[in-house]
């Protein structure tokens, strides 16, 4: 095993691995911007490394100040995270070449998945089934438009280095084509720098279903289930769950052993996954392998009672995988993607300082979190702050569960998603499982708006009744208004929230 590993992130998933850390005995180095001096992960790292300015294009996105720091903190492995330079395959080989162990799959491996065109046609290649559509660049609009009319519209476009949803337009005609090819060329070229993009057949309805794959050095590919990321906006992932309510245990064996294969063909070790769109007849279709830790991890761990972070190091380090035979999932996960953005105002990015933080807890809750009281959030990095996991024995005591630990959550001092997971959570669809990837863009105006008028005056009214009874009760024990009015904003907020959701959830 490694005595010490330079962690190449921030944020919760630096936080995760930190905590995988300290379990295995292994010592942490993090590495952090201006921007993170003062974050949470910076303090629960053995050492940690200033690395640059805020943005990421100089800190931790600059390859070589991380292979630096590993360097001069004597770290002998790094483990990239997600996002940032977990998938850059040159900079696997810069580690590798520097004489650290790069926790993840080979340079080679990530190079073979690192393109969607590249891995449709290995994919095509190991007998798995892809989206049909084309495995080369589109050269122009005339091809884009032949080749659209091929498959028959709807068609998607996709960029070649594409990830995070980005560089995707749906067209559905031909005089559509023109546009929407700049626009995902211009938004490819604009996060990948390769403007590289490819057509799709745009399937209809369909699920995310993905599968969790583990590969040690010594042969031996797992199949760890699946996880279903169908709660989407944008192409992005919100809500994800284990198992899924669409996959039976059939299927799982055949999507695990379809995983496997592609895993197998990509000459994969450490932990990976594989995503695929599922209809309702139980057909599926490769969609890409992402080759680093997923956002979404938690809920597989949940499920299967395995430590991924801690397995990917063990990996790394050439430990053996156990034979695991065929693993049934264990009752039900449910993951939240918390971040710092307004519902009600398109999703806009908010900024501030986090003035008061109370996390849930009690039966059956994690909690992945990369802020803390105190914490400011700024533009820089993405704006998810931290995911709410929950375990419980069936689905509908996974979203009690959910619906719960959301209440007691409360994060002031910037906008969050959290109120828009518990309309997500209490709609019937949601609740019966009736879902799609296409399902929460189309109800999104229901979703997203402000609570009914009728409900928030009843709420502040049920509120303003709370305060009156506390006042009267602070009078009595002696209180006075001056230290009681600081933390009655807060309070009073809180107490406004839990009212209106109440009642949200009667009505
Ligand atoms: P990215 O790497 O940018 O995340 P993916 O290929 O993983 O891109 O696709 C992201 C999401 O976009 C999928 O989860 C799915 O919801 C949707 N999507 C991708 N391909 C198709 C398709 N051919 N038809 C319909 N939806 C698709």
């Amino acid at each position: 095993m490694f005595s010490k590993i330079l962690i190449a992130n921030r944020g919760e998933i630096a936080l995760r691995i930190i905590r995988a850390c300290q379990e295995l005995g292994v010592a942490s180095v993090a590495v952090y911007s201006d921007a993170d001096a003062h974050a949470p992960h910076v303090r629960e790292a053995d050492e940690a490394v200033h690395i640059g300015p805020s943005p990421s294009s100089e800190s931790y996105l600059d390859g070589r100040r991380l292979i630096d720091a590993a360097r001069r903190t004597g770290a002998q492995a790094i483990h990239p995270g997600y996002g940032f330079l977990s998938e850059r395959e040159w900079f696997a080989r810069a580690v590798r070449d520097a004489g650290l162990a790069w926790i993840g799959p080979p340079a080679e491996a990530i190079a073979a998945m690192g393109s969607k065109t590249a891995a449709r046609q290995l994919a095509t290649r190991a007998g798995v089934p892809v989206v049909p559509g084309t495995t080369e660049p589109l050269r122009d609009d005339d091809e884009a438009r032949a080749v659209a009319r091929q498959f028959g519209y709807p068609v998607l476009l996709k960029a070649a280095a594409g990830g995070g949803g980005k560089g995707m337009r749906v067209v559905r005609a031909d005089a559509e084509m023109a546009s929407a090819l700049a626009g995902a060329r211009g938004e490819a070229r604009k996060s990948f720098g390769d403007d590289a993009v490819y057509v799709e057949k745009y399937i209809d309805g369909p699920r995310h279903v993905e599968i969790q794959v583990l590969a040690d050095q010594h042969g031996t590919c797992l199949s760890l289930g699946e996880r279903e990321c169908s709660v989407q906006r944008r192409h992005q992932k919100m809500i994800e769950e284990a198992p899924s309510v669409a996959v039976s245990p059939e299927l799982r064996a055949r999507m695990g052993a379809t995983a496997v294969a592609a895993a197998r063909a990509a000459g994969y070790v450490n932990a990976g996954t594989c995503e695929f769109l599922l209809d309702r007849d139980g057909n599926y279709w490769f969609l890409e392998m992402n080759t680093r830790i997923q956002v979404e991890h938690p809920v597989t761990e949940l499920v299967t009672g395995l430590d991924l972070v801690q397995w990917q190091v063990r990996i790394a380090a050439g430990e053996k995988l156990p034979d695991l035979g065929a693993l049934t999932p264990r009752g039900w996960a449910i993951e939240c993607r918390i971040t710092s953005e307004d519902p009600a105002n398109g999703f806009l990015p908010g900024t501030g300082r986090i003035e008061h933080l109370h996390l849930p807890s009690g039966p059956g809750v994690r909690w992945d979190g990369g802020i803390e009281g105190g914490s400011e959030v700024s533009l820089f990095y993405d704006p998810m702050l931290a995911k709410l996991i929950v375990h419980a024995a069936t689905r509908d005591m996974a979203i009690a569960r959910m619906h719960r630990a959301l209440l007691e959550l409360t994060i002031d001092g910037v906008e969050t998603s959290r109120e828009f997971h518990l309309r997500v959570l209490e709609h019937p669809d949601f609740r019966s499982g009736n879902i799609s990837i296409q399902w929460l863009e189309q109800r999104l105006g229901e979703l997203a708006t402000p609570r009914a008028p009728a409900a928030a005056i009843e709420a502040a009214a049920i509120a303003a009744a709370l305060l009156a009874e506390r006042d009267r009760a602070s009078r009595w024990s002696g209180g006075h208004g001056g230290a009681g009015a600081a933390s009655e904003p807060p309070a009073a907020a809180d107490a406004w929230r839990r009212a209106a959701l109440a009642e949200g959830l009667r009505s």
